[in-house]
C-alpha cells in the first residue's frame, strides 16, 4: 500500500515528501496560543482552525488514529518579499495541491486523515461558527492548528524548512 501511495504522491507535484510517525511529532499548546494571537486572520472564522479543529488533545488523537505521517510541501516563487498577491494566490495554490493530492490517493487508502496550510477557501463565506461545515468531506485541518511546529515537523521528515530566497514553502499532511 505505501509504494502505491509514494508512487501517485510523485504525480501530484508535491516538492517534498518524508514519513515520520504521528507518536514521533510534539502537539504544542503554544503553537496554539500563536494562533490565538490570530497573525492570519483565520482564528475563529473557519471550521478548519482553532478552537473548532478541537482541543490539542482531541488533534493528537485523531493523529495517533494513524500509523503514518507522510509530510508533504509545496514550493512557491514570489516576486519579492512584498508580494502579497503572489503569497495570497501560493497558499490557495498549495490548498489545490492538497485537494490533488487527495484525489490521487483515495483509491489506495480507506482511511486517512489529510492536514493543509491555514484556512479553508472552498466557500466564499464560512458557515462557522452558525452551522455545520457544508463540505466536511472536502475540509482539510490546519497542521499548525493541530499545536504542530512545522520548522520541527521539516527536520524529522528529512525534507527542507526554507527553500531560498524569494520562496515560500507550505506545509501539509497525509495521515494513513
Ligand atoms: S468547506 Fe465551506 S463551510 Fe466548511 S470550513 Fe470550508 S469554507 Fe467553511
Amino acid at each position: 500500500m505505501l509504494e502505491k501511495v509514494l508512487e501517485r504522491i510523485k504525480e501530484t507535484g508535491v516538492f517534498q515528501y518524508g514519513l515520520i510517525k504521528p507518536s514521533a511529532i510534539s502537539y504544542r499548546q503554544e503553537i496554539r496560543d500563536i494562533c490565538k494571537g490570530n497573525l492570519c486572520r483565520k482564528y475563529g472564522t473557519t471550521w478548519a482552525c482553532p478552537p473548532a479543529v478541537g482541543t490539542i488533545d482531541e488533534c493528537r488523537e485523531r493523529c495517533m488514529h494513524y500509523n503514518t505521517m507522510l509530510v508533504f510541501t509545496g514550493k512557491f516563487m514570489m516576486e519579492d518579499s512584498f508580494d502579497y498577491e503572489g503569497m495570497v494566490q501560493s497558499m490557495a495554490d498549495f490548498k489545490k495541491l492538497a485537494r490533488d493530492l487527495e484525489s490521487a490517493v483515495k483509491p489506495c487508502l480507506k482511511d486517512y486523515l489529510i492536514l493543509s496550510n491555514e484556512g479553508c477557501d472552498i466557500c466564499k463565506t464560512c458557515t462557522y461558527p452558525f452551522a455545520s461545515c457544508r463540505f466536511p468531506e472536502q475540509l482539510h485541518h490546519s497542521v499548525e492548528g493541530y499545536g504542530i511546529l512545522v520548522s520541527e515537523l521539516a527536520k524529522q521528515a528529512g525534507i527542507n524548512y526554507y527553500n531560498g530566497e524569494n520562496s515560500v514553502t507550505y506545509f501539509g499532511a497525509l495521515l494513513f
